[in-house]
């Protein structure tokens, strides 16, 4: 199992990324989890934008 490398996302806002070792407190997502299991109805928390908009930011 390959080892799986937590990315940070960015909003389309370009103002809010999400970063998964600090979660999102709003939404009672805790720290440490991937974007990837971010529930399906999760959205940016600036602007609303829904998970596929958000664009992967290389470390
Ligand atoms: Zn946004």
């Amino acid at each position: 199992m390959a080892t799986r490398k937590m990315s940070c996302y960015e909003s389309p806002c370009t103002k809010y990324i999400y970063d998964p070792k600090v979660g999102d407190y709003e939404h009672n997502i805790p720290p440490g989890t991937p974007f990837e299991d971010l529930p399906d109805d999760w959205c940016c928390p600036k602007c609303g934008a829904e998970k596929e908009f958000f664009e992967k930011l290389d470390e």
